[in-house]
């Protein structure tokens, strides 16, 4: 009885000539290889791979056979540009990495901007990203993040990068190994007290784990368990708290000094430039202020 990935493997998916494909692969959990980049695999001409046998495992699951060439991070920019010639001359091609989307933290990118350089059409096959899948089941502010990727890996560079990471007030996104783990967990706690920070591991595996804590607690939590420590790692950590109730009384004085010169929305943007605060933000300010203002001397109807 065949599976649901023998049903949908073998389809034929709507490649076009001379495209190229960047198609997201399973970070663990073979189940998360779409039907779509399962079809749009079986169907190019070739599959650029970051590892050939990795990749030639994940294919052989699927019972996908095709051509590979390996595009990593050593040979990318030679290998490219005879890649973008196949393209012109109206082969379709497939960019995969060993584990998620392609150019995250993984090559491609090199490939993508030579395509679009020589005007090859580049499609992209959506899917697991551990950044995303970490930052979803956070509970951290995810309306605005950044990612970071690998930090440095000598500490003090690693600790500076940190500190500088620290200051912004959007929730950030740090890729980590195994080895690394209990010096960036130290970093954190040294460096971050106070702040939230969610770690991710083995995402879609059999060991998955995720927890948010304190990042004062992050270096006894690992150490409890050497389990703990294995795997690969997504940190994603809360940003610079709101601002300091001095700083919002002080935003709110230049707000209230520009709009006696101007209308609102002028004044939150003239006001945007000098505190750092979003311009939304101080325009929604900026209309209750001049709200109350006028309701101050008005009589009421
Ligand atoms: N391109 C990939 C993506 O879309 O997430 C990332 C590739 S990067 C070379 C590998 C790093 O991603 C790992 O060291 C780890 O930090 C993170 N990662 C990948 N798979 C993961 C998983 N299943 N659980 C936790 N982190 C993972």
């Amino acid at each position: 009885m065949p599976t649901l990935f023998d049903a949908v493997s073998h389809e034929r998916a709507n490649v076009a000539a001379g495209h190229l494909y960047v198609v997201a692969t399973p970070i663990g959990n073979l189940g998360d290889l779409s039907p779509r980049a399962q079809a749009v695999l079986s169907s190019v001409d070739r599959i650029c791979a970051e590892d050939t046998r990795t990749t030639g495992h994940l294919l052989s699951h699927f019972g996908i056979r095709k051509p590979l060439t390996a595009l990593h991070e050593h040979n990318e920019s030679a290998a490219s540009q005879a890649l973008i010639e196949q393209l012109q001359g109206g082969a379709t091609l497939a960019l995969v990495s060993d584990a998620g989307t392609p150019l995250i933290s993984d090559p491609g990118f090199v490939l993508v901007r030579a395509a679009r350089a020589a005007d090859v059409p580049v499609i992209a096959i959506p899917g697991p990203c551990a950044a995303i899948t970490a930052l979803s089941l956070s509970g951290l502010p995810s309306d605005r993040f950044l990612f970071e990727g690998f930090l440095p890996a000598k500490r003090g560079a690693r600790r500076e990068r940190l500190q500088t990471l620290a200051a912004l007030p959007q929730t950030f996104i740090v890729y980590e190994s195994s080895h690394r783990i209990a010096d960036t967990a130290q970093d954190l706690a040294e460096l971050l007290p106070g702040r939230s920070v969610c770690l991710a591991r083995e995402l879609t595996k059999l060991h998955e784990q995720s927890v948010v804590m304190d990042a004062a607690a992050l270096p006894t939590w690992l150490a409890a368990d050497t389990n703990r420590s294995r795997g690969e790692f997504v940190l994603v950590i809360g940003g610079q708290p709101g601002e300091p109730a001095g700083n919002a009384a002080e935003t709110e004085r230049v707000l209230r000094i520009l709009l006696q010169e101007m209308p609102a929305s002028s004044a939150a943007r003239v006001a945007a430039q000098i505190t750092g605060e979003r311009k939304k933000v101080l325009y929604d300010l900026a209309l209750t202020l001049s709200q109350a203002t006028a309701g101050h001397g008005t009589p009421p109807t």
